[in-house]
This record gives structure tokens, sequence and C-alpha cells, in this order.
């Protein structure tokens, strides 16, 4: 049992300046219960904390690590940048066109590119450009994809009711939240009925092609198909949001997986390479929509930072040089079937959702293909794995709805270690 000592006093600290103690909820541990823990180094696919206590990482700090912490090629870019070239501008740089150029050949249905400091303020973008577009107000999202955190997101559907959106945080208003309408994920018939009920008003569809927000949720290949015929059909712009699954289920993202291309893309996490920076790009007569060439407007004074965006260049091409996306297929595949022995060892037959370097292990025997049937997971059960693998020197999510992600780092040492972790780990869940 590692001891927390110093986490512990930091955290009481904390929680005197910072709400809740933390610059982002689910780092708090609400939902797995105890205190959060204070990292102070990383390195490769391993974290030590304050006290001293060393950790196998499958957070990756919430996705961006498909190369671990710190890799050398990184940091030595990084500090090249900081160095020789400068931390901001506000001014155009060279190496903005080379990363714009780089995700239009890399991402599919990419022909002009903006760059953004995270992935709300991308899928915002994406959302008002799509607005501007086509002069329609609504959106339709699924119930469970997680879009960041702007106004017209953080909403869900009322139990049951499809069509008015209740605002999911106060602060949201109606009318927000009115243009917002709730589909269920895999289920082409409920974005239908929403379509005809407002006929002529969707601006926009956006869907995570995986879902990664409540535990892991491939999309059926039929049902991206079918979205991608309903938004020709009916005028709606297709906006795949693929924050945590672009360039991680495959360089392309779930796009190039799953062959099915949509007008807007809305990206983050990897392509800053542990530095802030997001992206929204797509179509040339949508994308030049915006200003300084269009009307609607969009903007950043560190947009295009050039700290971030050597990170994100440096991972990219490392991405590109190296493709160690059949290695990470191996390596996810490697755990799934530990796993899996493990639990027909106990006895148990928990679902396994898994697209490439994107798990989860959901406390239930349901299969899980919409946020309904994910629910049904025993998030008490997971709060007893989760403390039981980070006592075991694991770190994974603080909570039953979030991905774990393996990395191009996790050695084969480390997958076997976390195998053995998880036996353990099944049984004190079960105690
Ligand atoms: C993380 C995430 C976001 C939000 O990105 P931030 O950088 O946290 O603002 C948006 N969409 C998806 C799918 C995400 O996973």
């Amino acid at each position: 049992m590692p001891v927390l000592t110093r986490s512990a006093e930091l955290f009481e600290k904390a929680k005197k300046f910072i709400p809740g103690g933390v610059n982002s909820p689910v780092r708090a541990f609400k939902s797995v219960g105890g205190t959060p823990i204070y990292m102070a180094k990383g390195q490769g696919a391993y974290m030590t904390d304050v006290d001293g206590n060393t950790y196998l990482d499958y957070v990756g700090s919430w996705g961006p690590f498909i190369l671990g912490s710190m890799h050398p090629r990184l940091t030595a870019a990084i500090e090249y940048t900081l160095r020789n070239i400068g931390t901001s501008f506000g001014t155009p740089i060279e190496i903005e066109i080379e990363i714009a150029e780089l995700l239009c050949q890399i991402v599919p249905s990419l022909e002009m590119v903006r760059m953004v400091n995270s992935g709300t303020e991308a899928t915002m973008s994406a959302v008002r450009l799509a607005r501007g577009y086509t002069g329609k107000d609504k959106i339709i999202k699924f119930e469970g994809c997680y879009h960041g955190h702007g106004d017209s997101f953080l909403i869900k559907a009322g139990s049951g009711v499809l069509t008015l959106g209740d605002p999911d945080s106060p602060g949201v208003t109606k009318g927000t939240a009115n243009d917002t309408l709730n589909a269920t994920y895999n289920d082409i018939e409920s974005v239908k009925v929403l379509v005809n009920e407002n006929k002529g008003q969707v601006a926009a569809i956006i869907i995570e092609p995986v879902a990664g927000n409540t535990g892991v949720i491939p999309a059926k290949k039929e049902f991206l198909q079918a979205l991608r015929e309903l938004c020709d059909q009916e005028g709606i712009v297709l906006i795949f949001d693929e924050v945590m699954c672009g360039f991680r289920v495959a360089l392309g993202g779930a796009q190039e997986l799953y062959g099915v291309t949509p007008d807007l893309t809305t990206m983050g996490k990897i392509i800053g390479g542990g530095l802030p920076v997001g992206a929204f790009g797509g179509k040339r007569h949508i994308m030049e929509n915006i200003a300084p060439l269009g009307s609607v407007y969009q903007a950043g004074t560190l947009s295009g930072n050039p700290l971030a965006l050597t990170a994100g260049l440096e991972t990219l091409k490392i991405l590109m040089e190296e493709n160690p996306y059949p290695e990470l297929e191996r390596k996810a595949a490697f755990l799934e079937a530990g796993f899996k022995a493990n639990m027909d060892k106990l006895g148990l037959n928990y679902t396994q959702n898994r697209v490439g370097s994107m798990a989860c292990l959901f406390f239930t025997e349901n299969e899980v293909y919409d946020y309904q049937s994910a629910i049904t997971a025993d998030t008490a059960k997971y709060g007893k794995y989760f403390h039981s693998m980070l006592d075991q020197g694991i770190y994974l999510a603080p909570s039953q709805f979030e991905a774990m992600f393996t990395s191009f780092v996790h050695t084969d040492e480390d997958l076997e270690k976390t195998v053995a972790a998880n036996y353990n780990a099944l049984v004190a869940a079960h105690q």
C-alpha cells in the first residue's frame, strides 16, 4: 500500500484556493473515493508521486500520451523551440503551415484546418461554424458523448424524452438547451425521429465515432454510414469529434478506420503531445466561412502557439515514421486477453470494449453499445477494483466511465504486471 501523506496534505491545502482542490473535476477521485494523488514526475509509461510512489500509467494525461510521457524526441524539439524560437508571437509563424499541411495529409476529411488551444474550443468553434454555414440553429448529439464543456454540449435528454434537452449544469440557459437534441448512440432511428421532428432546423450532428467518455463504446460502421447518408440528404453538417480517438485508433483516426468521412473534424489531446492544443478542420467550402475569410468569428490569442505546435508536430512525425499502431493493437489485445483469462478463472463475465489502444472493462455482463447499457456497470465494484490496482502500482482512470489507454512505451513486462494485478483487483472488487 503506497503511503500518500504528502498528497493528502497538498489536497487539503489546494481545497482552500482551488474549487474542490482541482482544475478539472474528474481528477478529484469523487467517483472512486479517496484522495487524489499529486504527481511529481512523469517518465515514459510511469509517473512518480510527491511521496515517492511510482505508478504504471494507463491514463496518459487523459489521452495525449500515446508515446508516453517525456518522449526524448518530443522534449528535444520543445527545448529547441524554447531556446531558439520563442514562446509566443501573436503573428503567423512557419510551423503553423507545417502542422496544417501534415494534418490535411493524415486525416482523410481535412482540406483546411484551424488550430485552437483545447478540445472544448475545437467543438464549440466547429458547431458555430456549422450553424453559420447552414443558417440553422439546432444540433444533434448523442447521450453519453462528451464534447468538452461548451454550453451546447452540457445537455442530455430527460428520461426517455428525446426531443427537448434539459441542461445538465446550472448556468446553461433553457434557450441553449432547447437547441441541443439528444439521440441514442448506435441507433439511427432515434436520429431520424429528431431530424423529422425538426425538419430544416438541424445545423449539425456531432458524434464521437469511437465514444470514449462513457467507458469505450465503438460505433457500428453501418450506423456511421447511415449518419453520413442522412446528413447528405438533409443538408446537415456531420462533425466527428476525434479529440480522443483521433491519431489513436489509427493515424487518420476513426474516419480512416471506419472509412466514413465527416464534413468537419475536431481534434485535440494527441496533437498537443501533452501541451494545450486543439484543432478543427474539414471541407474547404465550409472552412472558408471562418473569419477573416468569412463572417463566422473564431479567434485565439495563443492559438498556433510555437511550443504547443512543436509538441504536436513532433508527435505526428513520430507516429508517421514509427507506425506504432500494430504494436498498440498487440499490446492492448494482450491486456484484453489476460483480463479475460483472469475472469474465466474467477467465474466472472464482465464486458470489455476495445478499439485499438482505447479499452474499457465494464463491471456489467451486459453488452455495452450506448449510454443506457453502459450505466448498468457497477461503479462501487469499479471503485474497489481501481483502488486495488492503485495499491499495486497501476494507475487507472478514477472513474468506471473512462478509457484505459495503452501507450507505445508500455513494455511486455509492464503488461504482464498489469494482468497479474488485474487478477488481484478483480478478487478485491468482490470482497
Ligand atoms: C477530452 C475531450 C474533449 C474536450 O477536450 P478538452 O481539451 O478537455 O477541452 C472533447 N471531445 C472529446 C471526445 C474528448 O475526449
